[in-house]
């Protein structure tokens, strides 16, 4: 009964079925009507006592001839039949006599014939002595038998409407099956799809057909579905990261420990040294994993203000200074005097220190770092560049997702964990702006982000 194929098939039956029950509804009671009129007349005539006078005239006359003039003067208000009887209030009125004769017809139609037995039979009848010496029929002439024709014809459209009515319930049928499979279909099969998705299937994707709407579903289910594959490959690997950057600390920390233990090694101040260097790296790793959890859910926690800008910049090179100087790189920085943005300034600080430290790995001695902040409409841009090691392009794309380190050993090694641009992009963007990189092999990188500007 809930099925979508069932409830259109009845849907349609009773549509169709309604609208044959309405037209044999309307014809019958149409013709109810007329019938109705036509008793509610021979009443009035019964009752007028035409029929007493037409007896006693016959009594006295023993003919009909004559008879026109009391007809004629008859005036009863039988309303208006069609063919009305010379202006009068009344149809027009035909006497017949004893053998059905016609002698007397007001409009000189049927003078002469004789009335049918179907006309008899609803004539009224003029007695005398209960002997019938005439019929009196009121109407159109052949009134009578015309609505004999309107019988048949209302029985035959009965029979009609009856062979219309099992016609409908059978197209309904038809239609309903017909029209339901093409909804049905293939609702069921993004359905299947679903099911099978739920039970981590991730290949089910659907056939986009049918109506717009349905073929819309099925469209809306496959990027659906895609999005959902993406979202556990990526979990996958990122599980699969997680336990690999765990495991490779932990395993350092462990070999080590055993072999000291075992006297392998010396208990050492320079090995211990070691040791703690790797816990060092775990928490930062697990620190940095907090973040991006949090991040996920959305709730890095921001307390946005308004910061110049091109301060924290000037900051971010006293502090780096030292370490720019070292690795013998040449710092530069270009901003306007004052930049005033709305941004988290100890996030903005953290996102800076990021994409400099970077810099400052990826670069050579010789090489230099350029800082800048500029106004782009309703955001403040700031670059950091570097005259590095650059990425290839299909490294380009992906430099900003979790853990993903182009030089793998060589990035490990000198402390980075394949989250920080990750970290950096989650507080750019939660901030309100939008990172960027552009880079080339060789010759240098460039990452840009934007922050909202304060107006
Ligand atoms: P990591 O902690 O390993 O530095 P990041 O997320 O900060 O991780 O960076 C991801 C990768 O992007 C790095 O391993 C490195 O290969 C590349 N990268 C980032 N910044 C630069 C840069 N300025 N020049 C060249 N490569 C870079």
């Amino acid at each position: 009964m809930n099925r979508l194929w069932v409830r259109l098939t009845l849907a349609f039956v009773v549509v169709t079925l309604m609208a044959v029950v309405a037209i044999a509804w309307l014809a019958d009671s149409s013709a109810n009507n007329e019938f109705r009129q036509y008793l509610a007349r021979q009443d009035v005539l019964t009752q007028s006592g035409l029929l007493d006078d037409l007896g006693a005239f016959y009594q006295q006359k023993g003919n009909w001839i004559g008879v026109g003039e009391i007809i004629s003067n008859f005036d009863a208000p039988l309303g208006r039949g069609r063919g009305q009887g010379g202006g009068r209030n009344r149809p027009p009125i035909l006497l017949a006599d004893a053998q059905g004769n016609v002698v007397y017809d007001e409009r000189n139609l049927r003078l002469g014939t004789t009335l049918g037995s179907a006309e008899r039979d609803l004539a009224q009848l003029v007695k005398l002595n209960g002997n019938v010496v005439g019929y009196l029929v009121l109407g159109q002439a052949g009134r009578s038998s015309l609505s004999a024709v309107e019988q048949s014809f209302l029985d035959q459209l009965r029979v009609t409407l009856t062979i219309a009515g099992g016609i409908a319930i059978l197209l309904g049928v038809v239609l309903g099956l017909l029209i339901s499979r093409t909804i049905a279909a293939p609702l069921s099969s993004v359905a299947q799809a679903a099911r099978k998705f739920a039970s981590h299937d991730w290949s089910q994707r659907v056939k986009v057909q049918g109506a717009d709407e349905i073929a819309d579903v099925a469209r809306e289910f496959n990027e659906m579905a895609d999005e959902l594959e993406r979202a556990e490959i990526q979990r996958r690997n990122l599980m699969a990261d997680i336990a690999h950057e765990l495991r490779t600390p932990l395993t350092v920390l462990q070999g080590n420990l055993s072999a000291m233990l075992d006297g392998i090694y010396p208990l050492e101040r320079a090995e211990i040294a070691t040791l703690y260097d790797e816990t060092r790296l775990l928490k930062r790793l697990v620190d940095d994993l907090r973040e991006l959890a949090l991040a996920d859910a959305g709730q890095l926690q921001l307390n946005p203000q308004t910061v110049d800008i091109a301060k924290t910049l000037r900051d971010a090179v006293t502090n780096f200074s030292i370490a720019a100087d070292t690795e013998q790189v040449h710092l530069d920085i270009q901003t306007p005097e004052v930049l005033m943005g709305v941004a988290d300034p100890e996030r903005l600080a953290q996102v800076i220190r990021n994409l400099m430290a970077n810099a400052l790995r990826h670069t050579p001695p010789n090489g230099s770092i350029h800082l800048s902040a500029q106004v782009e409409d309703k955001l403040i841009r700031v670059s950091v560049s570097d005259t590095g090691e650059g990425i290839a392009p299909e490294d380009l794309a992906r430099v900003f997702e979790r853990f993903y380190r182009s030089d793998k050993s060589r990035a490990r090694a000198s402390g980075g964990t394949g989250l920080g641009l990750a970290i950096t992009k989650a507080w750019v963007e939660t901030m309100g702006g939008q990172i960027q990189v552009s880079s080339e092999l060789g010759r240098g990188s460039c990452f840009s982000f934007t922050v909202p500007r304060w107006v």
